[in-house]
């Protein structure tokens, strides 16, 4: 009997034998990097459904691979001979630890590739050996105080009793590129990582505003930036700045207050746009959420992808704030104490109705296509890597 990690994936079954191979590789090559980068030795072994990865330190291994998207959960598991008996014993040992008097317990059992029993008869089997050896125990299987799962396979039998959840999601790298635009706030680092839950890899870009931004908000840029690194140990995260103080000078005198935020974003989006066209990524990402500030109207957000020659992907459009916040602790990105993350350029009126011809006016007044064309050339570039900044920081 050995100590091995059973990792298990979701959705992938829905996928053809040979997509199903190629997320599956992936996904064992995402968990491979993960684990080289933090020093932990590993063996995997695929099997259908399931992977298991083989190393001296299965608690670590576990811990490691419980923050690789794709990942549904992990399991630190006793790993038999494909044999009942020595299975049955695995599960009675492992039981031994935990089942104390006055407890009841289930046996959750599964099989695949064997025949001549049901998974029923192995739950039966392996629960009448648990009670002769503990007779104190009693069986629930609605509402057990201890669960032991047993799989009965045709490379052999596992046994376990706890899980370490991972985030789920498709593996990362197997869907595409997007170019996330990244603020210090709350909001966008949480709508990247859902991106990259679904398989996305993201490239952030973030405008830096000068003398208009707080100057708390690069600061948290960059921290947000590490801390999303540290979901894809091993791959640099890459992180282009723009300098955007020039927009904001520009329209002082020449644009309506309210409309400065309309403007400031659809700056964003066409600067956005060419440098997602120039490294090749088909969509951008925000973290705009319907409803949640003025500039974030049906209208507005009409206006604002007016500008766009890509998709704009806003995976936290329907959202809470709370719900936001749930997630970022989970993530790992939210900043109780944010410091200054103000905006001097936000008007104390935004417009919530953008007129598409006083947009257009406002735009020619400062140039918008020189500004975008200057701005988008002139950029800098900074990544992290497993939650390390490395580069001009
Ligand atoms: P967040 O929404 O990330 O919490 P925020 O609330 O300060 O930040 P909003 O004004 O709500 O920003 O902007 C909506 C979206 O526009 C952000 O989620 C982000 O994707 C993008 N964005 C805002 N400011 C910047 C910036 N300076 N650089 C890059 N993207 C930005
Ligand atoms: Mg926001």
């Amino acid at each position: 009997m050995t100590e091995v990690v059973l990792l298990r994936y979701g959705e992938l079954f829905l996928k053809s034998d040979p997509v199903q191979r190629h997320f599956t590789s992936i996904l064992v090559r995402n968990c491979a990097k993960a684990l080289d980068s933090m020093g932990i030795a590993h063996r995997f072994e695929i099997h259908r459904g399931r992977i298991l990865v083989h190393g001296e330190d299965p608690q670590g291994i576990a811990g490691a691979i419980g923050r690789v998207f794709g990942v549904v959960d992990a399991s630190v598991a006793r790993l038999t001979s494909p044999d009942l008996e020595e299975m049955t014993m695995a599960a009675v040992d492992l039981a031994k630890q935990s089942l104390r008097e006055g407890m009841t317990f289930a046996v959750r059992a599964r099989r695949q590739g064997v025949t001549g029993i049901t998974s029923q008869e192995i739950g039966t089997l392996v629960g009448s050996a648990i009670q002769r050896e503990m007779p104190f125990a009693r069986v629930s299987l609605s509402e057990p105080d201890y669960e032991i799962h047993v799989e009965f396979r045709d490379f052999g039998g596992l046994v376990y009793d706890s899980r370490v959840n991972g985030p789920g999601g498709l593996p990362w790298g197997t869907q595409g590129r997007a170019l996330s635009l990244l603020s210090g706030g709350i909001d966008s680092p949480v709508a990247s990582w859902l991106m990259m839950k679904r398989g996305c890899e993201i490239v952030y870009v973030h405008f830096d505003g000068g003398k208009w931004a707080g100057s708390d908000v690069r600061s948290n840029v960059l921290e947000n930036l590490r801390r999303l690194s540290l979901w894809t140990a091993g791959f640099p995260a890459r992180l282009i700045e723009v300098r955007a103080e020039e927009l904001y000078d520009s329209m002082e005198g020449r644009v309506e207050p309210r409309y400065r935020c309309i403007l400031c974003k659809r700056f964003m989006i066409r600067a956005g746009c060419a440098i997602a066209c120039r490294e090749g990524v088909p969509a951008l990402v925000t973290g705009e959420n319907l409803g949640q500030v003025a500039s974030q109207t049906l209208e507005n957000l009409a206006v604002i992808s007016g500008a766009a020659t890509l998709p704009i992907l806003r995976p936290l459009i329907t959202y809470d704030k709370n719900e936001v916040i749930t997630l970022a602790r989970v993530i790992g990105t939210f900043e109780p104490r944010p410091g200054d993350v103000s905006c001097r350029a936000v008007p104390r009126m935004p417009a919530t109705k953008a007129e598409c011809d006083a947009v257009s006016r406002g735009e020619r007044a400062i140039g918008i296509e020189s500004l975008v064309r200057e701005a988008s050339s002139r950029t800098s570039e900074i990544t992290a890597l497993d939650g390390k900044l490395q580069g001009p920081g």
